[in-house]
């Protein structure tokens, strides 16, 4: 029996499945997690959260996740420079990670008949949802080094006409941003829903200027983050949206009801509750990140400016051949499948050495 031996919808024919290799090795720096664990004492209050939750796990959760809305909105108010005020409890979307946040955008907005504009090389599954939710996936180009000019995003907008567009900013796989005028002019120049993902907002400078601060007087713009990267909660799955109030209108009507669990609401918000111990990695992990943009430059590789947690390296002469003979030394990085590149993600100071070592073994 082969999978296409079953009656498949036609648009499913010949797609793979997204496939991040899941391989149990010491040194795991290959889907861009946060490697610290969750401190004891936050642990302890997260425990102590679920164990309350059971006591109703009878009944059906709180549908809005009010609660989890709040912890999160008062994590965002106090976010550094660069992010505006707006996003208070009504404005904030939530599911089971950034992705079903991403799929609800795409249910909402796109599907059948529609289309999203997104520029790659960009997160994978950006296509595959796009793929999965019926909406044709329309890659624009880059300018050079992965920059998006404001000329470049509007010309695509004009030329396509898409429903929706999907940025990234700080882009995975390649660390770099894309600025707010390139938001604002895409913004102006069609009518489609914007999308930034900024799952990865938290590694860069506190100066980097978030897509939040043209919220106000967009009601088609929209954020999407997680509490997988920076917040070190990838297991807990928990996604958000940052957008105008009506835009959770539109939302509402393509979630399953009780998306989230009781258990996954009380585990994020008792996270949220203690922000400021669950983000303590985040300095340095920025400063492994520069580590090894350092060290891999000068080991002669190509590094791109990562404002992530994580670097996109060049001059990679046979990428597959690297990631196995780093495999072997039971260091897992990724292959993006961008020619001669490989990514890897900053880890503990440990494991940032453990790769670098174990590279530095195989150019020998
Ligand atoms: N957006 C980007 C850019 C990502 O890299 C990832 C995870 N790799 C996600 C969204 C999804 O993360 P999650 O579903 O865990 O929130």
């Amino acid at each position: 029996m082969e999978l296409s031996d079953l009656p498949i919808r036609d648009d499913l024919r010949g797609k793979s499945p997204y496939g991040a290799p899941m391989v149990d090795v010491p040194v795991t720096l290959n889907v861009n997690e946060n490697t610290h664990r969750v401190p004891d004492a936050v642990r302890s209050s997260i425990l102590e959260a679920l164990s309350d939750a059971l006591e109703n796990i009878n009944r059906y959760p709180d549908r809005e996740f009010l609660a989890l809305r709040e912890g999160l909105a008062a994590y965002l108010a106090q976010r550094p420079t660069g992010e505006s005020t707006t996003g208070g409890p009504e404005s904030i979307w939530a599911a089971n990670g950034s992705n079903e946040v991403l799929q609800h955008v795409l249910q909402a907005f796109g599907g059948p008949g529609r289309s999203v504009l997104g520029f790659p090389p960009t997160y994978s599954m950006h296509p595959i949802i796009a793929e999965a939710t019926g909406t044709r996936w329309v890659p624009a180009q880059r300018d050079a080094d992965f920059e998006i000019s404001p000329a470049t995003a509007v010309a695509a907008v004009t030329e396509h006409q898409p429903d929706v567009v999907f940025f990234c900013s700080p882009n995975n796989p390649t660390g770099t941003g894309v600025s707010l005028e390139t938001i604002e002019a895409t913004y102006d120049a069609s009518e489609a829903m914007v999308l930034v993902d900024e799952a990865y907002i938290e590694f860069a400078p506190d100066d980097h200027l978030s897509a939040r601060r043209l919220l106000a007087g967009r009601p088609r713009l929209m954020i999407s983050r997680t509490m997988s990267k920076a917040f070190a909660f990838a297991g807990a799955r928990l996604g958000y949206l940052i957008a105008d109030p009506v835009v959770n209108d539109a939302l509402r009507l393509v979630r399953l009801p009780y998306h989230l669990s009781a258990l996954t609401q009380a585990a994020a918000t008792a996270a949220l509750a203690h922000h400021e111990t669950m983000l303590a990695t985040v300095e340095s992990i920025r400063q492994q990140r520069d580590r090894l943009a350092r060290e891999l430059t000068a080991m002669g590789y190509f590094v791109w400016p990562s404002l992530a947690n994580f670097v996109l390296f060049g001059g990679v002469v046979d990428p597959g051949e690297t990631f196995r003979g780093l495999l072997e030394q039971g260091v897992l990085v990724r292959d993006v499948g961008i020619e001669h590149t490989l990514r890897v993600s900053a880890g503990t100071a440990e494991e940032t050495s453990a790769f670098l070592e174990a590279l530095t073994r195989l150019e020998r």
